[in-house]
């Protein structure tokens, strides 16, 4: 059975990742060092606990493995923390690639999934975001993701590292079995978050900023599924496999809602009211973005089935109510 090494397989994407690449019948090795990722979440494969910046460590678990791919999701992802601490994004997330990445080189294993997002597009006037479209960020979370994109192409270039690279826009659901699901502590993501307030696990919701350029004042997103997202990286992985080369995919699903949209969506799957108010905009927030993802679908055969805002806020909030870890 082949083995895939999984960085941030604790996390809530790399979670779901493990269980869809189980599914496709590869063996995922969580690497995780547990700072933002759960262990019970490890359900599908062998754990390993490390962090990116040990290569002693690192060179450990490629050598007991000898895993044909990486699928790299650990990373540090909040956008407010990014801002007023952009130290840790660029030593967590670009020195532990760069550190990934050369342990991956030197153990042969030249085949390198890649969770970068669509911030680090940054701001552009009302266009759908498509790959080359030019990048710049807004934030130190963009700029640590295409900093590692660009490392990427250099090893390609030097070494025949062969990357895919996925830019998610904005992940939300869970698995509909609830096996694992959305866990951050701090939690700073939409859908958690309402779903927290409906139910009285926090305080209300603050929406962030209403003076926004939009037809409501919200912020725009575009939201996809989490195992439709993972679906991809199935996909992506067979893509490398296949010999097919590095290549770019955006996954979102081409749709926008706004903040007061994906509320309203929840109000009416879960028959209860979101308890908000408004509040000042959020440094580093792009005012819309949107993926152009045709290349996700025509090239890598990617067709999401699950990113309505129905379904994704139907499997979070039954996740919600049914799903935990143990902490
Ligand atoms: N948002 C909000 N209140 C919150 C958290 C998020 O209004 O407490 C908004 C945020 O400004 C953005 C959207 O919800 O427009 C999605 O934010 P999230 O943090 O989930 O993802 P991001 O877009 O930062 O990746």
């Amino acid at each position: 059975m082949s083995h895939v090494l999984v960085t941030g397989g604790a996390g809530y994407i790399g979670s779901h990742a493990c269980k869809a690449l189980a599914q496709a019948g590869f063996t995922p090795v969580t690497y995780d060092n547990l700072i933002t990722g759960w262990q019970d979440a490890v359900q599908f494969g062998p754990f390993e606990q490390g962090d990116l910046l040990d290569r002693g460590r690192l060179d450990e678990v490629f050598a007991k493995y000898d895993p044909v791919a990486v699928v790299h999701f650990a990373a540090l992802s909040q956008v407010g923390e990014a801002m007023s601490e952009p130290g840790k994004y660029w030593s967590n997330n670009v020195t532990g690639s760069l550190t990934l990445i050369e342990a991956a080189v030197a153990a042969n294993c030249l085949n390198f999934v890649f969770s970068s997002t669509c911030a680090t597009y940054g701001e552009h006037d009302n266009v759908v975001l498509d790959e080359t479209t030019p990048q710049y960020p807004l934030n130190a979370y963009g700029a640590s993701k295409r900093a590692i994109e660009d490392i990427l192409r250099d090893f390609e270039a030097a070494y025949g590292l062969r990357s895919v690279i996925f830019r998610y826009f904005n992940v939300a659901g869970a698995d509909p079995e609830a096996q694992v699901g959305e866990f951050h502590r701090p939690e700073t993501h939409l859908v958690p978050l309402i779903l927290d307030a409906i139910d009285g696990k926090r305080d209300a919701l603050t929406v962030f900023g209403t003076d926004y350029d939009t037809p409501d004042g919200t912020c725009i997103r575009d939201y996809v599924h989490v195992c439709d997202l993972v679906d991809a990286h199935v996909l992506g992985l067979k893509w490398l496999q296949d010999d097919k080369g590095s290549r770019v995919f955006n996954l979102g699903t081409g749709t926008g809602f706004s903040v007061l949209e994906v509320m309203d969506a929840a109000k009416a799957m879960t028959n209860h009211q979101v308890p908000f108010n408004i509040g000042a905009r959020r440094a580093g927030d792009c005012t819309k973005l949107v993926s152009g993802s045709t290349r996700a679908e025509q090239e890598l055969g990617w067709s999401p089935t699950r990113s309505t805002l129905e379904t994704m806020i139907t499997d979070a909030w039954r996740w919600h109510q049914t799903g935990h870890y143990n902490h």
